[in-house]
């Protein structure tokens, strides 16, 4: 992480930093909740690869206050720390992902993570499922020989508690909380 946009700017730009609080931007060490900094849920691998910024805007970010605290439950249930691999996503780095337009990543609203520790993300989404933690949607995306599974929190204000399974293609069988089909959550 030490290579992050937005880490190297504070490091070293020190004299845009007055500049940077101005505007908004948050340090990208600052504590959400007790155990996720801001860096833990804007961090991306594909922005770092093509430079593409990923700062949340203020409502993002008191959004992304209110899904640590989501997160912070799940990592009490499953008594395991967890390893996130998508928070917020800007507009330009959702598109370049290829996520949906809709996607609650853009608000600073989803989290995609895994629990190595705790066991698959079939069970980590069984586990959730079963808890009394308030969600939008879960969904159990992916879990092909070409797409390791991962689970999607969504922590949206509509707090359906929709349990979904994404799988690629209509003749893809396995395990799945709820057959459904759709692009990219
Ligand atoms: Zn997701």
């Amino acid at each position: 992480m030490t290579n992050c946009p937005l880490r190297s700017r504070s490091i070293t730009m020190k004299s845009k930093r007055k500049t940077i609080k101005k505007s908004g931007v948050q340090p990208i060490a600052k504590p959400l909740s007790p155990n996720f900094l801001l860096a833990d849920l804007i961090f991306s691998d594909t922005a770092l690869k093509k430079g593409i910024r990923n700062t949340p805007t203020k409502a993002a970010l008191k959004n992304l206050k209110h899904l640590a605290a989501t997160l912070e439950q799940v990592v009490e249930l499953l008594g395991h720390p967890i390893s996130i691999s998508s928070g917020y996503r800007s507009k330009a780095l959702n598109a370049a992902i290829g996520g949906s337009k809709t996607s609650q990543h853009t608000q600073g609203l989803a989290a995609d993570f895994t629990c190595k520790n705790f066991g698959t993300p079939f069970s980590v989404c069984k586990k959730i499922t079963n808890s009394g933690i308030r969600f939008d949607q879960l969904i159990l995306e992916y879990g092909t020989s070409r797409k390791i599974a991962w689970v999607h929190l969504g922590v949206g204000p509509k707090k359906r508690c929709q349990v979904l399974t994404i799988c690629t293609n209509s003749n893809f069988s396995r395990d799945g909380l709820h057959r459904y089909r759709k692009k990219q959550a």
